[in-house]
Order: structure tokens, then sequence, then C-alpha cells
């Protein structure tokens, strides 16, 4: 695509789209106005899992923790053993807070489980345990289960990952593995402060489809780009609010939102 049809199939402030277009030639950018859905529209779809369980818990050590934007960071476990998993199936992590073990799910991001496998999150300052992952450091044991969920990556050629938010950790972990395994991928990435952009931008160099956009109509119109040219199997993950936002871009680019492989996050926050 050149440089002036990218900029024309997207809806832009075109400024931006250039700079990211010169530094990543697959990577379109989107930029609107991100008009969240009422909170009312909200359903908790936690429909795919856990449906398959792996080990129970079992004490990790954080082999790395790195920022990967605002408020975002990629941590690194080591793999223990017998663990199997692919991008997309989550894992249960339990830390003590306050001397109270917490417990939340996350959802792998590497391509594949290797020495050690990792999980992207975003971390709100008033959640209960994020916080307390952000305070992480390497050599630090956590416990683990898992992995869970069949909203994974199976092996499929041609892949399209839709992300919201901490979403973008599968979306990368799978599109890396299907060009590993030398198939086709591409990204819708939904956000107004995108995370894992150099991981994003080597995707891009690599001959993915890269799009990041931050409203629903920029969302339809990158689906539609994709879906014109290739027959992918659908990837959706993020909170519940991206996920409506997701089926509708879905129907609307003419899609089958049912045959998509959905994970969500977890509801809303409540106002
Ligand atoms: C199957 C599954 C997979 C998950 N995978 C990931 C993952 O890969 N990365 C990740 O960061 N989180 C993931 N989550 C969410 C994660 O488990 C926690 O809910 C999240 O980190 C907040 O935990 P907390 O204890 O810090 O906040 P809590 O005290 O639990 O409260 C935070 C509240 O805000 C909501 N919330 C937090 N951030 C957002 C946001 N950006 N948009 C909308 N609502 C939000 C939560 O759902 C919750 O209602 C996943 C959840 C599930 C169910």
């Amino acid at each position: 695509m050149s440089l002036v049809e990218a900029v024309a199939e997207c809806t832009v402030s075109v400024w931006v789209v250039l700079l990211y277009e010169l530094a990543y030639p697959n990577l379109c950018l989107g930029m609107g106005v991100f008009e969240p859905v009422s909170w009312d529209a909200v359903r908790w779809t936690y429909e795919h899992g856990p449906t398959k369980s792996g080990m129970d818990a079992t004490t990790v050590t954080v082999s790395s923790v790195e920022s990967v934007g605002t408020d975002a960071i990629a941590i690194d476990l080591t793999t223990p053993a017998g663990f199997e998993a692919n991008p997309g199936q989550f894992v249960k992590l339990t830390v003590p807070v306050d001397g109270e073990p917490i417990s939340r799910f996350y959802t792998i991001s590497s391509p594949a489980i290797e020495e050690t496998f990792e999980i992207t999150l975003t971390i709100d300052p008033t959640g209960e345990l994020g916080p307390t992952l952000a305070e992480l450091s390497v050599g630090d044991e956590i416990d683990v289960a898992g992995p869970f969920g069949n909203a994974a990556y199976a092996g499929e050629s041609e892949t399209l990952v839709l992300a919201g938010g901490p979403g973008v950790g599968p979306a990368v972990g799978i599109a890396e593995r299907t060009v590993d395994d030398g198939g086709s991928a591409a990204i819708v990435y939904l956000d107004d402060e995108p995370i894992h952009e150099q991981r994003l931008g080597a995707l891009s160099d690599a001959g993915v489809s890269v799009f990041v956009v931050s409203d629903a109509s920029a969302l339809e119109d990158a689906i539609s780009s994709v879906a014109a040219e290739h027959d992918p199997q659908v990837f959706v993950y993020g909170f519940a609010p991206f996920l409506d936002l997701a089926t509708d871009g879905l129907t609307g680019a003419g899609l089958d939102a049912d045959g998509a492989k959905m994970e969500s996050f977890g509801p809303a926050p409540e106002e």
C-alpha cells in the first residue's frame, strides 16, 4: 500500500498518520474521537473460559518486567515443567495484597511458550491487584494456574486480531506466531494510548497489516479493509465495552461475529 493510499483509507489526523506511515509502511492510524459505549450496554461475556484447565497453582519466578506503554507492563515468567499453552489462552495469577491472596486472569502475549512466557497488563491505579503487579521485580515468586480458555490461536494460516487496551498483548503474540508459522496476520487495535508500539512496528515491517484506531468508525473501516482481501480467523480480546464495539464492527464489515474467537477481560468499572 502506498503512503497516499494508506492515508486515503484511514480516518485520520493526517500528520500523525504520516509520521507512523513513514516509520511503519503497513501501519494505519485512524485518529478520531473515542466515544465510549454506555455502561448500560456492557455485558459480561465470559463465554469461553475457564473451560479448559491445565496445572493447578504453581510457584514461578518473574524473569523480567518491562514497561510497554503508559501504565502498561509486560511480565515474563519462568515456565513450569509441563506447562503448554497458545497465545490467547490465559492464566490465573495469585499474589498477596496486604496479606490476602488476590487472583486475576491474564492472557498470554508471547508467541510461544519457551523457557519463559509473557503476559501484558495495563495498571489501573485504583485496582485491587494491578498496582501490586506493577511493583514486581526480577526474582520475585508468584503463583500461576492454567492455562484456561479456548479463544486462542490454533494454527490458523490467516489471522485477524481485534484488540482493545491490554488486548493488544494476545494480538501481538498471535500475529508473531502466525508469521513464524508461515501464515498471514492482521491487527486492528483500538486505544487512545497505544502500547507495545515496538512490536507492532516490527510486525508492520514483517508485512503484517497493523491498524491503530481510536474510534468505532475507524475500527469498522479497518476490519473492512482486511476482510476485502482475506478470509481470516478473527480473534477479539479486551474489556466488555470493546467486545461490543468489535461485534458491531464485524457485523458492519459484513463478517460473522459468531465465528470469532472472543475473550472478555471483564465488565467496565462501575460508575
Ligand atoms: C479471561 C480474562 C483475561 C484477562 N486478560 C488480561 C490481560 O491480558 N491483561 C490485562 O491487563 N487484564 C486482563 N484481564 C483483566 C484482569 O484480570 C483484571 O481484571 C485487571 O487487571 C484489573 O484488576 P485489578 O485487580 O487491578 O482491578 P479491580 O480491583 O479488579 O477493578 C478494576 C475494575 O476495572 C475494570 N477495568 C480495569 N481496567 C480496565 C480497562 N482498561 N477498561 C475497562 N475496564 C477496566 C475491571 O474489569 C474491574 O471492573 C483479564 C480478565 C479475564 C477475565
